[in-house]
């Protein structure tokens, strides 16, 4: 797809499809003066509510709302940005839009405003980003931690890395324009100095991203089992109270053989093998299929077994259809009727948890151990919702550093290290970054964003 001309003025309506109270048209472009003349009678004052009808071409109303015009460059894409707050009606809103199209807006793709706010300097592409998780995230957790990304917590983060690796190139490289004095000993020591330094804050930098991608992706859990063991009612004990709250955001599945549910922020998704029967049911059978791809890429397997009964032979042979390198962790239920203690114990990559999905008793192990499964690490500091290329980029800094410490100070090799790893940090905020990329990240933003 063609990149879209950064010049058009863009229009979208800005708010979810259907019926609500509000419903917001949004325009960008480098003026839009005689737009806003048009279909408001006069240009509003900047940055005020300002009541007004919104017309069409014969001057009749289309809708009776609020403007507020931001005169760039102070708006949220540096340009000026005008708001139609109307009301949220999709046919009154189309009709409002239809009005900005036939005014000479063409309508915006999706995260347009967004990449014209990076283009224009409002934001880095980090931040961007942040945008796009903050409005994703499917818990308060990953909302936190999204909305300090787009404060720039995580673009300052990375800047000064990179500003710490400027100032060691300097001092490298300037003793690579002088190969054949001798290096001073204090320069030499100061550059390791400082590179172990920089490579102990990239540390923690990964170590905060790392658990912010945990909150993002969550743990991939098969749950097997017999009839009646509680496969059903476990799933809702380990939610507890966040259960209300997963199962209202759309997107997030509750059906038959998928379901997600929540710990601690951290997303549980859930395939129930109880659902993956043999069907002559077509759209059934793509679901089921749907399912087995996705427990090829599952982590964990739950196989839940009644406490009384232990693991039986049928349970094997479940267990023996899933993928041999899944983690595995054999729940005992119903210990409230076989009167075993509730616990959790690890052998090898393998657990054994006892609970009672009715009494509660034990759930709070699972859930710990599911936790640590998921690499989670609870009250670990302030965390980042990095993305996967963003873990990559970091990791990729990391090895060059790595790379950097073990060659000699003053070779070519170590300044080659430390060019390619200021590359990585800069490809994070979007100083550096193909034009494909930012295709890419963008499009998965709402229309309107
Ligand atoms: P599923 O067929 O594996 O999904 O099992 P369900 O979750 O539907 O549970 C089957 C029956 O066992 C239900 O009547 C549950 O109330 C009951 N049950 C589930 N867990 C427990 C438990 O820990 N203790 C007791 N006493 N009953 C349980």
């Amino acid at each position: 797809m063609a990149a879209p001309s950064d010049t058009d003025v863009i229009a979208a309506i800005a708010t979810a499809q259907g019926k609500a109270g509000i419903g917001i048209v949004r325009i960008s472009g480098k003026s839009l003066d005689r737009l806003a003349s048009q279909i408001l009678g006069a240009k509003p004052p900047a940055r005020t509510a300002t009541r007004a009808a919104f017309r069409g071409a014969a001057g009749e109303p289309l809708d009776d709302g609020i403007a507020l015009f931001f005169p760039a460059p102070a708006s949220y894409t540096g340009e000026d940005v005008l708001e139609l707050h109307g009301h949220g009606g999709p046919v009154v809103l189309q009709m409002v839009l239809r009005r900005c199209l036939e005014l000479g807006a063409r309508i915006a793709e999706p995260g347009e405003f967004s990449r014209r706010a990076f283009l224009n300097d409002k934001l880095d592409l980090a931040q961007a980003e942040g945008i796009a998780d903050l409005i994703e995230a499917a818990s308060e957790a990953a909302a936190r931690c999204a909305l300090r990304s787009l404060r720039g917590e995580f673009s300052e983060i990375v800047r000064s890395l990179a500003q710490q690796l400027v100032e060691l190139r300097t001092l490298v490289e300037a003793t690579l324009d002088f190969p054949e004095e001798e290096i001073d000993s204090l320069d030499r020591e100061d550059a390791r100095r400082r590179l172990s330094r920089l490579r102990e804050e990239l540390g923690q930098a990964l170590a905060r991203g790392r658990q912010g991608s945990v909150l993002r992706s969550g743990l991939h859990v098969v749950l097997a089992g017999q009839p009646n063991v509680g496969k059903s009612s476990l799933p809702n004990r380990l939610a507890g109270e966040d259960l209300a709250i997963v199962t209202e955001i759309p997107g997030t599945t509750r059906d038959a053989v998928r379901q997600t549910i929540q710990i601690e922020g951290v997303p549980m998704n859930i395939i129930d093998t109880a659902g993956l029967r043999d069907t002559d049911d077509r759209v059934e059978a793509i679901g089921i299929a749907r399912a087995w791809a996705a427990i090829e890429q599952a982590d964990a397997m739950l196989l839940v077994v009644d406490a009384r009964e232990g693991v039986t032979a049928a349970d094997r042979a479940i267990a023996g259809r899933l993928p041999p390198e899944l983690a595995r962790v054999t729940v005992f239920n119903k210990i409230d009727l076989s009167g075993d203690a509730p616990g959790a114990e690890e052998e090898q990559k393998s657990w054994n948890v006892y609970v009672s999905a009715k009494s509660g008793a034990g759930v709070d192990g699972l859930r710990r151990t599911l936790l640590e499964l998921a690499g989670w690490q609870p009250g670990g500091g302030d965390i980042f919702m990095a993305r996967e290329r963003h873990l990559v980029a970091l990791e990729r800094v990391a090895t060059a550093l790595e790379q950097a410490s073990g060659s000699a100070l003053h070779t070519e090799l170590f300044a080659e290290e430390l060019r390619l790893a200021q590359r990585e940090l800069d490809s994070i905020t979007g100083e550096f970054t193909a034009d494909d990329l930012l295709g890419e990240i963008f499009a998965r933003f709402c229309v309107g964003k």
